[in-house]
């Protein structure tokens, strides 16, 4: 079984999608697993800042241009597109970004689904892993220009509320053919109170605490990753991501 372990961080907005999937990417590279692409499927798209990163261009912004304008001679449209798809690749140590940006002009990548696809494929296989910061309605994943995640964490706050909008998800991810059993839960900004048991529209697996940190970063602008080792929410998702490295194993052998 070849490709990379995808690994999908969905959930409402403002739950800490884009804050778990950066501090994952840092405590999986000092796990030593590497190299990873991360993927910004998010049309709000920010990732970039919580990794440190600047991004210069998305697809969405190069979509029109590489199916409109013409080819360089010799070359072929898929040649092309490769090309320009590590072009938009932002390079960093032992991770890269690639954003997808907002489908722009007829908000359709219908006509390019094949090729984009087929250049998203062969981008992630030079990596081991690759996680995805996406938005609740998944539309970059359900396109099919993504691939399909081997693992889909839903990040919900601790109420109620946020129980059900991670239903909610569910019932999206299921009806966009997804595999349930590949969802799991991760209750973000955790303030220890016990979780509404036995009503978990998933299965659990990790508990990110409430951490100043994190919101001190965000406030001053830094990025997530720049956050002290021993702070809460890092050392939580360091334990996420041994659960996930665990599971990304399992499939390899599976
Ligand atoms: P999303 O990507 O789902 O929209 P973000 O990761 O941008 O959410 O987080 C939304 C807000 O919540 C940000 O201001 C972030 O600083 C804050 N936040 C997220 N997780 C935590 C946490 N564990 N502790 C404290 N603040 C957090
Ligand atoms: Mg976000």
């Amino acid at each position: 079984m070849g490709g990379p372990c995808r690994i999908a961080v969905t959930g409402k907005g403002g739950t800490g999608k884009t804050t778990i999937a950066s501090l994952l990417a840092a405590s999986l590279i000092s796990a030593g697993s590497q190299p990873i692409l991360t993927v910004d499927a998010d049309p709000n798209a920010n990732l970039h800042e919580a990794l440190g990163l600047a991004v210069a261009e998305t697809l969405g912004s190069m979509r029109e241009e590489a199916f409109t304008r013409a080819i360089p001679p010799g070359m072929s449209r898929t040649a092309f597109l490769a090309m320009r798809f590590r072009q938009v690749l932002v390079e960093s140590d032992g991770l890269d970004l690639i954003a997808m940006g907002r489908p722009e002009g007829t908000g359709c990548y219908c006509f390019a689904n094949n090729l984009l696809s087929e250049a998203m494929e062969t981008l992630q296989r030079d990596y081991r892993l690759v996680i995805i910061d996406s938005e609740a309605g998944m539309e970059h994943i359900s396109r099919g220009t993504i691939g399909r995640p081997d693992l889909i964490l839903v990040v919900t706050d601790p109420g109620m509320r946020g129980m059900r909008t991670a239903t909610r998800i569910r019932e999206i991810a299921v009806s966009l053919g997804l595999d349930p059993a590949t969802m799991h839960l991760v209750i973000n900004r955790d303030r220890g109170i016990p979780a509404t048991d036995g009503s978990l529209p998933l299965p659990l697996l990790a508990r990110i605490p409430e951490d100043p940190a994190v919101q001190e970063a965000d406030l001053e602008g830094r990025p997530l990753v720049s956050i002290p080792p021993s702070s809460p929410s890092r050392r939580a998702v360091a334990e996420l991501a041994g659960k996930i490295l665990a599971i990304c194993g399992g499939k390899r052998e599976g």
